[in-house]
């Protein structure tokens, strides 16, 4: 590319890129970033110049955690509403569970399905991951060669019964499988043995309900994983980690050089079961949030490396599956257009910087997937931004939020960091929380 095929260049005296925080102009064509050069740099003639004075200009955030549930369960959300809450929140690519969805993506024809649904509705970036159940081992490699990024199992009940479980036994032929070509196997790792033992005391008490999903589950459910992937050579990604004394595990095991990978939540790391009010289930997820020593302690591991990325984990549903009974409550937090500003108002205040920020949610997830084409603000990737005032405030009023519903644990709550703007691959499609027609893309793996 010349300077001549140069159509658009963003300027910001705060532009993050992979070498740190600079004033810089970055220049667009065809929708890839060809150049960063110096603020003041030419604007190639023919060239449009957006100027975001002292707004922050950072890469487009990559949520690789998502419940769109659409097909099946779309009255719980859809590809249309998910995607406007997300590029609203300064993300530009997504990537969709396989479960909750009907049907779950457990096979090529089921992805086949679900593209067909995302495809006109998608206003960011849209990829998939594969499901890995009991009946499915025969499907994963095909479902691999079709594109979706990797796998999710569960080791205890997802909540859903088209999607079951794998014991032990089916977890190392799935684990194999999936090492022979090269996959990765991502897991929600809650023992079920533990959970078995573990209090069920159903009502409106948060501590009832703590109590019934124990730091144990997880650590034993990490330690099991961590074993297997060493036996199997596998890739694994522990998901939404909530307990923080499955920290010292996952860390020894990097060290040894298990090729295992972390991620937290919004919600675990700016929410505390200290302040959840009885009977407010909308703070209810699998495993739960925990107290605020449990939180400190995640942040240690997002600040050494042990946590990779922050991802939001969205699991919508409806008003009325909310119901007061943490037991029978749906499980799933709401906040996908949030997780940035929620989680950039606690940062702040625990001294980390907007580049630490970008670097769990917006470059770490990208090298997660595979998704080199994402998550930096470098020549050669795709011009995907969000463009931040960090130090503006709001406070969460849920009727302004683009999800399906609603519900979200974050009503209230006053957050730094107003997204003014998001751009996908050099065209604007959010300013000032208004939304432009859809014009994302469905990604497959890098093959
Ligand atoms: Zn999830």
């Amino acid at each position: 590319m010349s300077d001549r095929d140069v159509n658009l260049v963003l300027r910001s005296t705060r532009v993050i890129t992979p070498e740190g925080t600079c004033a810089a102009s970055v220049s667009v064509a065809a929708g890839k970033i060809v150049a960063v050069q110096p603020y003041a740099a030419q604007v190639p003639a023919g060239a449009r110049l957006e100027d975001f004075g002292d707004d922050v200009v950072l890469p487009g955030l990559v949520d690789t955690h998502v419940h769109v549930n659409d097909p099946g369960r779309t009255e719980w959300e859809g590809f249309w509403t998910a995607t406007r809450a997300a590029a609203a929140g300064g993300i530009t690519t997504l990537l969709d569970m396989p479960l909750n969805s009907l049907p779950p993506t457990t096979t090529v024809g089921n992805l086949r399905t679900k593209q067909d649904v995302a495809r006109p509705k998608a206003h960011v970036d849209t990829g998939f991951w594969g499901g890995a159940i009991p009946s499915n081992v025969k499907d994963l490699r095909p479902l691999y060669d079709a594109g979706v990024f990797g796998f999710k199992c569960f080791l205890s009940p997802s909540g859903v019964e088209e999607f079951p479980e794998l014991d032990q036994e089916q977890l190392a032929r799935s684990m194999a499988e999936i090492a022979g070509f090269g996959g990765l196997l991502i897991v929600h790792a809650e023992d079920p043995h533990q959970l078995a033992a573990a209090p069920q005391e159903s009502g409106p008490k948060y501590a009832d309900f703590l109590a019934s999903r124990p730091r144990d589950a997880e650590n034993t459910a990490i330690e099991g994983l961590i074993a297997a992937a060493k036996r199997h050579g596998a890739r694994v990604h522990v998901l939404h980690l909530s307990s923080s004394d499955a920290l010292p595990p996952i860390a020894a095991a990097k060290r040894e050089g298990v090729r295992i990978s972390v991620e937290s939540c919004p919600h675990f790391l700016t929410l505390t079961a200290e302040e959840v009010p009885d009977g407010a289930t909308e703070f209810k997820c699998c495993p739960p949030i925990r107290e605020a020593e449990n939180q400190d302690a995640l942040w240690e591991g997002l600040a050494d490396g042990t946590i990779d990325c922050i991802v939001s984990d969205h699991s919508p549903c409806t008003t009325d599956l909310k119901t007061p009974d943490f037991a029978s409550a749906w499980g799933g937090i709401s906040s996908l257009q949030l997780g940035l500003p929620a989680i950039w108002t606690e940062a702040r205040k625990r001294g980390h910087t907007l580049e630490d920020v970008v670097r769990w949610m917006s470059a770490a997830p990208a090298e997660l997937a595979g998704l080199d084409q994402k998550g930096a603000i470098e020549a050669g990737r795709d011009a995907d931004f969000a463009v931040l005032a960090p130090d503006e405030t709001f406070t969460v009023d849920p009727a302004e939020l683009h999800h399906r519903n609603q519900v979200t644990a974050y009503a209230g709550k006053t957050l730094h960091g107003v997204v003014r703007s998001t751009w996908l691959r050099g065209e604007r499609i959010v300013e000032n929380g208004t939304l432009a027609e859809p014009t994302g893309r469905l990604l497959e793996r890098n093959i």
